[in-house]
């Protein structure tokens, strides 16, 4: 089994359509130049980069790395819309915010699960 994937699927998807746009999701994704990234969207190459370690080098929980692949949704829908009311300090905390948000509620409210379905 692959490094980054599951019994029953995938934890984070190959593919995710935004705003018509087909992106390739990098997963898990090693940032070389740039160890303080946990994830990155690439509006020109349609890419979103995960990576599944932390700053240490250590495996990062299933729940940080989905909320990282919210969070890089949000900016390719914020980056898409035109709007990029995100991109800055306190809009990238926003955006965070509102990653964590949706994880809540997805988690929550049985939309989904990290358990292994098999
Ligand atoms: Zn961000």
């Amino acid at each position: 089994m692959a490094e980054g994937t599951e019994k029953g699927g995938r934890m984070i998807p190959e593919k995710v359509k935004i705003g018509g746009h087909q992106y390739t999701i990098f997963f898990p994704y090693l940032f070389r130049e740039r160890d303080n990234l946990y994830g990155q969207h690439d509006h020109a190459q349609k890419e979103i980069r995960i990576t599944g370690v932390d700053t240490c080098g250590a495996e990062r929980a299933k729940s940080g790395i989905i909320v990282t692949f919210i969070h890089e949704v949000l900016h390719g829908i914020d980056f898409n819309s035109g709007h990029q009311i995100f991109n800055s300090e306190l809009g990238e905390r926003a955006l965070e915010g509102m990653a964590e948000g949706i994880y809540q509620v997805l988690i929550d409210n049985g939309w989904l699960t990290l358990q292994n379905k098999d």
